[in-house]
């Protein structure tokens, strides 16, 4: 008789998207008429940038002859991708990174989950509140969150660290002394940058400490603030302490081509193993490599048409969230992030709960939203508006919305 990992069981369903969802589809199904603007997406809209379509379809055909098939290639990433990833992500800005630090896969999201492989049952984690949720929900697969408590919506082994107003949506140091400290910055769904002396503060507590930074920064090509880190090892001591987690999804379009990285640095090393050996072997084993059609892609995003066209998407967007910032802003609601992230965090008017905000935008707006509730319990009286929308929606959306209000 086979046993399943009953923590599986454990998880609560994934609440959150299918909840909206669901009221969505209810609100449609009452209001054929209406035509609703979805402000809730965390996927892009804009197609893949030229230069990257063009470096795909070159490679296809390379792939139909002889000489330019590519079967299994390497599980880590072809070179050609890895260098060029080091030389113009990390050393064209002054941060040391080599390509063989640098492995590349088919997601931040698949990368996030399965790092927790190389850790310890009984490791503590400590993660923002609110969060990215699968930093949570591995942990609770891998048997390390205890158990969870409707009543707290936490974890009882987990370390919580609350982002809200008051600490600029920047952690403090948890109490109890975690091994693993999740942290994504820009954040989502808060939207916000962590500083320079902020997150130096976690290095060197990692360092003293021993614990591992799991940095999560994969929307740091939003990073406009001068003076905001778009990586970890722009500080010193990360190279001891941290592994970064990086991807073309929102940087260059590709959430349905699927490409990204994970720096592992050779200087960090736990009871005595280092760990850029540990995730090598993991991948090895457990994962074939991204195929080297999409791999030619990434590596035109490199190229001076690639960058130019990766600008003109980030600009597009970047524009969608000045629009939503400053619009709610001047409508008298507290809004945060939107600056460096695509992501804007809109505090709702006189604490209503964020369902409750979320149905009167719906049914009132017609617009969709994303719960700030259901990133965790800190999200309680927020929503998270994207910039990932059509310009034209984007301003409709803000109008309806301050309309309402
Ligand atoms: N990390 C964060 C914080 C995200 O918000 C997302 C996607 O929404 C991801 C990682 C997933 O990135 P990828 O498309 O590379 O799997």
């Amino acid at each position: 008789m086979a046993h399943i990992n009953d923590n599986f069981l454990k998880l609560p369903g994934s609440y959150l998207f299918s909840e909206i969802a669901r009221r969505t589809a209810a609100y449609t199904a009452a209001h054929p008429e209406v035509s609703l603007i979805r402000l809730g997406i965390g996927d892009v809209t804009r197609p893949l940038p030229a230069a990257v379509t063009a470096a795909m379809a070159k490679a296809v055909v390379e792939m139909g002859t002889a000489e330019g098939f590519h079967g299994y290639g390497p599980e880590q990433g072809y070179e050609f991708l890895r260098a060029a990833i080091a030389r113009n992500d990390y050393q064209a800005r002054g941060v040391d990174v080599a390509p063989g630090e640098i492995f590349v896969s088919d997601g931040a999201k698949s990368d996030c989950g399965n790092i927790v492989d190389l850790f310890a049952p009984d490791c503590v984690a400590a993660v923002c509140d609110p969060v990215y949720s699968v930093y949570v929900d591995s942990n609770v697969m891998a048997g390390r969150a205890g158990e969870y408590d409707p009543a707290t919506g936490r974890w009882s082994r987990l370390l919580y660290m609350p982002c809200t107003e008051e600490n600029g949506f920047a952690p403090a140091l948890p109490e109890g002394e975690p091994d693993l400290i999740y942290l994504c910055f820009p954040s989502n769904p808060t939207g916000t940058v962590i500083s320079r002396t902020k997150l130096q503060e976690w290095v060197d507590y990692a360092n003293r400490t021993g614990a591992v930074i799991l940095y999560d920064a994969a929307y740091e090509a939003f990073v406009t603030s001068p003076g905001a880190p778009r990586s970890i090892f722009e500080l010193e001591g990360a190279r001891t302490c941290a592994i970064e987690f990086r991807s073309f999804s929102k940087t260059a379009g590709f959430t349905g081509t699927r490409c990204a990285y994970t720096v592992v640095p050779r200087e960090l090393e736990r009871d005595g193993a280092q760990l850029n050996q540990l995730w090598n072997r993991r991948q090895c084993t457990k994962f074939n490599g991204v195929p080297y059609v999409v791999q030619r892609g990434a590596e035109a995003v490199y190229t001076p048409e690639g960058q130019a066209q990766v600008a003109e998407n980030l600009r597009f967007y970047q524009e969608n969230a000045r629009v939503i910032r400053t619009g709610l802003a001047e409508a008298g609601l507290t809004v945060s992030g939107g600056v460096d992230s695509p992501y804007v965090w809109v505090k709702t008017p006189a604490g209503i709960p964020s369902w409750d905000f979320f149905d009167r935008l719906l049914q009132e707006a017609h617009v969709v939203t994303t719960p700030g509730a259901g990133f965790g319990p800190s999200g309680e009286g927020h929503i998270r508006l994207t910039a990932f929308g059509e310009a034209e929606a984007t301003r409709k959306a803000v109008e309806r919305i301050c309309a309402v209000l």
